[in-house]
Order: C-alpha cells, then structure tokens, then sequence
C-alpha cells in the first residue's frame, strides 16, 4: 500500500493512472453515446493516463460485441466479460480487482445517469487530498415510486446500521488505490459496496449532483432485485432484527404478566364474570410463547456472532504506519 500521498511511482510511471470501472448490462442501445460522452468530458484532462474498464456482466443483448468494437478503436478501453449475470455490485467488484496497478478508480454507471462531467469534480478533490469522494444526489430524475422506496430504504438502514452509511449515495465515487486495496480485502457474498466503502473509513467527501435520467433501455433493477439489494444492505450491516427477536419476547411476557394481574382482579372484585380455565391457558398462551421467543433470541444473538465472524473481515485499514528507525 502507498505510504505517500497521491503521486504515483514515479520510478515505473510519471502520469498518474486513472480507472473508470464501468459495469454494463444490456446497455447495448446507448453504449457508443455513453463511451462518447466519457472520452469527451476526460478530453480536459490529457494530463492524465487513463483507463476505461467495462465489465459485461453477462448482457444478453449486444453490449459485449459493441464494447470489443470500442476496444478496437481506443486501446484504453479494458473488456472484462462475466460467463452469466452475477449483479451490479460484483462487477464492480472485478472491475477494481482489475484495477491494481490504477492510482484512482472511478466506478459509474454507464446508463449516463451518472453525468461523466461530474467524475472530473472528483479528480480535482482527490487531487486536493480525498481519499474517496462520493456523489450524493441532489436531485434524482427516477419515478415517485422508486424515491419513496429509496427514501424508506435509507431511513431504514441510518436507523440499523452499525456504520453510518451516508443517504442518498450510489455507487458513483472516486477511491483512491489505499480505499481500492482495502475494500478489495472484504471478500463478503452479499456484498454491498457503499457500505463496505463506508466502513474501510479515511478521508471520505460528498461531491453533490444532480442525477439525470437513464439514456436508453431499461433499468436492470427491478423491483424484486431492489428489493434484494435493500435486504443486503440491512443485513450485511447489522444484526438488529436478530436481538429484536428477544426485545419482542420480553415485551410478550410483560403482557402476561399484566394478564395475570388482570384475572386475579377479575376473579377477586367479580367472581360472577371469571370462566374456569381460562386464566390458565390465556395467561400461559402468552407466558410461553413470550419465552420462546426470549430463547430465540438468546440463539439470534450466537447467530449473530457466528455471522460476523463467518464475514471475516478485516479488522482493520491502516492509513498511515510511521515506524521508527528500528522497525
Ligand atoms: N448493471 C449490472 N448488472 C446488473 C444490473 C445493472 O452491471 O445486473 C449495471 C447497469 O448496466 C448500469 C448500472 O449497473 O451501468 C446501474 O444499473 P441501472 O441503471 O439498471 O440501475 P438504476 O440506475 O436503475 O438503479
Ligand atoms: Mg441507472
């Protein structure tokens, strides 16, 4: 890991080296017009060395034929190909592991919902010392619905989470090669990046924007697969709903309890209106079922740990070691 700051190598390189990973699922119709408009907007920067990393994960359309055919023409494009769909975030996953050798990455969307102009603002605050700079939407051009979920999703999630995720961020960020190599050490199933980005830490800044609408075809996250997508965020993240289990045991047996005080009222103050039996078996309905879900509980919370440590993650992502002269 470099232990100096931004410069590259200057040995091996004198440019620094910047990696788009750009992850393509049946994007075919509006591919050409997203590379155009990238190439563009990165015209401002000839300083730089860049390169342009499209992953297809497993379009059934054209794309793979229609990236080959960009390949051909500039020799910055890079074309990694999935055998089958895998998902959004694990494209953008191989596309960082192919990215060793960058001095950034920068991962967006190639929908142009991600406005290419806008990863220059990046490059100036990575520039001026960030480490990760993430686009947080301003303002999002998707349907009511899809900003209701969204809206319900990170309301959720602020509330769960045991790292703070921040709100109404994609995956269209700037990482620096320390963030690249230390998030690539989370080797997580269900992965989901901004979180894993949010938990690696340093020096992390909001760069706003105004998301635009998708260009052409159609959106590869349906409602089931955000669905999906919500689900792992939570869970990756948090093993709340397990002790919630035993909160709600508690709060049932509380109720048994004020159930018995109740009967015992009845059957003292008006033994004309107490049916025999029925004490016994409504109290204890509640009682047992109460401590059931206490036990349950007491076995999410081993679960719980069994998970966290099944994910193996890193314990930790060192910025800076300065070892003294005998280290
Ligand atoms: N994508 C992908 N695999 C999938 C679904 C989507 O690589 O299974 C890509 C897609 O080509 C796009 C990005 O991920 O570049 C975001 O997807 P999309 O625009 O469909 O999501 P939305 O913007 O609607 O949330
Ligand atoms: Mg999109």
């Amino acid at each position: 890991m470099a232990d100096d700051d931004h410069a590259p190598d200057e040995a091996t390189r004198s440019r620094p080296l910047v990696t788009y990973v750009l992850p393509v699922y049946d994007e075919g119709e509006g591919i050409e017009t997203f590379h155009a408009a990238l190439v563009e907007a990165t015209a401002a920067r000839p300083d730089l060395d860049l390169e342009f990393c499209y992953v297809d994960d497993g379009s059934s359309d054209d794309s793979l034929e229609r990236l080959l055919k960009l390949r051909g023409d500039d020799d910055r494009v890079t074309v990694l190909s999935f055998s089958r769909n895998f998902g959004h975030q694990i494209a953008v996953t191989a596309g960082m592991d192919a990215a060793g050798a960058a001095d950034a990455v920068i991962v967006m969307d190639t929908d142009l919902q991600d406005p290419p102009q806008v990863s220059l603002q990046m490059l100036e605050m990575w520039e001026a010392g960030a480490d990760v700079v993430f686009a947080q939407r301003r303002s999002r051009q998707d349907s009511r619905f899809k900003r209701a979920t969204a809206w319900g999703f990170y309301w959720l999630l602020d509330r769960m989470a045991d790292t703070e995720i921040p709100r109404n961020v994609g995956d269209f960020r700037l990482m620096d090669r320390k963030v690249v190599a230390a998030v690539s050490q989370y080797r997580e199933q269900d992965r989901f990046l901004r979180g894993i980005v949010a938990h690696v830490g340093f020096r992390q800044e909001a760069l706003l924007f105004d998301r635009d609408p998708r260009f052409a075809g159609e959106t590869g996250y349906p409602l089931a697969k955000m669905i999906r997508f919500a689900a792992s965020g939570i869970v990756g993240f948090s093993t709340a709903p397990l002790r919630w289990i035993s909160r709600l045991g508690f709060a049932i047996s509380a109720f048994s309890l004020l159930l018995a005080v109740y009967v015992l009222g009845v059957r003292l103050f008006r033994p004309e209106e107490s049916v025999p039996g029925w004490a016994f078996l409504g109290v204890g309905m509640f009682l047992l079922s109460g401590l059931q879900l206490i036990m349950m509980g007491v076995i999410g919370t081993y679960l719980g740990r069994v998970y966290v440590e099944a994910k193996d993650r890193p314990l930790y992502a060192l910025a800076l070691t300065a070892r003294g002269s005998r280290g």
